[in-house]
């Protein structure tokens, strides 16, 4: 018997979208990262240990905490005096203290390009949990919109 449990982290980032007329202005969201892992119940009666897989979600949402998510499609110059990333996005220039940046191994940072990559990750840090089946990230923007990847 398998069973289903979830939890709910969050993290605050600026991003903007490439090829977007107003989301290609940089804002911010708190986003909302649920969680659901399915498997079978452990000697002890839990699928996992909820105090582990909060801290392992905690660790990865960490990196993009507080920071502005950027895509890996375009190009960055790094300035060698200011330290500074610079880059054209949307025909706009930026620049911005490189310790502030993360650029995300994805093309487009979307919802649903961040369940998947969340997907991803967290699947490669799970795979060591035989008894878990099942895995569901749901990243939310906003309250009344996000995206889900199941695999
Ligand atoms: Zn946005």
């Amino acid at each position: 018997m398998s069973i289903k449990i979830s939890i709910v982290k969050n993290f605050s980032s600026a991003h903007f979208l490439i090829g977007h007329e107003k989301c290609g202005r940089i804002h911010g969201h708190n986003w909302k990262v649920k969680v659901i892992v399915e498997g079978e119940l452990e000697e002890h009666g839990w699928v996992i240990d909820f105090t582990v897989l909060k801290k392992v979600v905690d660790e990865l949402l960490n990196r993009y905490d507080h920071k502005m998510l950027l895509p890996n499609s375009i190009s960055y110059n790094e300035n060698s005096i200011t330290g500074n990333l610079n880059f054209i996005a949307n025909s706009k220039k930026y620049s911005f203290p490189k310790e502030d940046c993360v650029i995300v191994p994805i093309a487009n940072v979307t919802c649903e390009n961040l369940s998947i990559l969340i997907y991803n990750e967290l699947k490669e840090i799970l795979k060591n949990f035989t008894n878990i089946c099942g895995l569901e990230v749901i990243v939310n923007e906003r309250d009344e919109q996000g995206a889900s990847f199941s695999g």
